[in-house]
């Protein structure tokens, strides 16, 4: 494994990642003021690309952020960084933030962005986490109001992780007023007499670039989809759950605050969307 002796970027150098330092006064870690980007690489192809690229740019509009590269420089960007490591399938993170500058809330004038990029070895979700599924709590969606914005400010979605770390479970599945929202760090889908049911893609979630994939696998499959808010009822009485995100791709949950989800163990309408998920990525060796 190459990680963590890996090669990094950080604006404009290409240096060990142990050795990549940013100031202690980059708004980045004084406010968590900044935008990232997770995109899976399979085969050595990053997979959905301009889909990342495009919510990378929506979100340093909304926040007021020069983007520093235009897509071609992000994409070749992305294939440096890819053949840096020598593992098949990564995962490249990117962050951007508003840059070096005395503390003060309002933005800095003429001060350039910090650009930070790395690549790691990406395991894949194991043949046991698709066949045991996943286990999840349920907890109040505590974080801000714009979480269609993939800010590098993740403190909510930290507690809420370590809230499901603490009660022995991999997920938090969040409710704003009583109605879904999405994982810590992943969209989240409910079956319902056969039916794929997700939250709109509003100001309350992130819009997985997994979000759009499925729906499309949804339709490929003749899997009917509504996108509606569901009530807290509706996704504790699902008959399936199903989390997305890059990492864990489309992983199903088994239980839900210890309770068994539908027959407590990953149903039909995830191993359909498994299986076409799999073979999209497959499609990618072969292109
Ligand atoms: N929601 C949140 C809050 C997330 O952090 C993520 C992961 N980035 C997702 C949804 C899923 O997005 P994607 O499919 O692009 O990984």
């Amino acid at each position: 494994m190459d990680w963590p002796q890996s090669t990094c970027y950080l604006n404009g150098d290409w240096l060990p990642l142990a050795e990549a330092k940013v100031s202690v006064l980059d708004r980045g870690f004084i406010f968590g003021d900044g935008i990232y980007e997770v995109v899976p690489v399979y085969y050595r192809r990053p997979f959905r690309l301009d889909s990342h690229l495009g919510r990378f740019e929506r979100s340093t509009r909304e926040i007021g952020l020069a983007n520093p590269l235009d897509r071609a420089g992000w994409r070749s960007l992305v294939e440096r960084l890819i053949a840096t490591c020598s593992a098949d399938d990564q995962f490249i993170y990117w962050q951007v933030t508003r840059g070096v500058a005395k503390r003060d809330f309002s933005f800095p004038a003429d001060t350039p962005p910090t650009v930070f990029a790395m690549t790691t070895p990406f395991t894949r979700p194991s043949p046991a986490q698709r066949q045991q599924g996943l286990r999840a709590v349920t907890r109040t969606d505590e974080r801000w109001l714009r979480c269609d914005i993939k800010s590098v400010s993740l403190l909510g979605a930290v507690l809420a992780r370590q809230f499901a770390t603490e009660h022995g479970a991999d997920e938090a599945v969040q409710f704003r007023d009583g109605w879904l929202t999405e994982g810590s760090s992943s969209n989240v889908w409910v079956v319902r007499g056969g039916t794929v049911i997700a939250p709109p893609r509003d100001h309350l979630i992130l819009e997985g670039i997994r979000y759009g994939f499925v729906g499309e696998l949804c339709q490929r499959l003749g899997v009917p989809l509504e996108v509606r808010r569901l009530r807290r009822d509706e996704v504790e009485g699902a008959d399936e759950l199903m989390l997305t995100s890059a990492t864990r791709e489309i992983l199903p949950v088994v239980a839900l605050d210890g309770r068994p989800v539908g027959s407590g163990r990953p149903g039909p309408v995830y191993a359909r969307l498994r299986a076409a998920y799999d073979e999209a990525i497959e499609a990618l060796q072969r292109r």
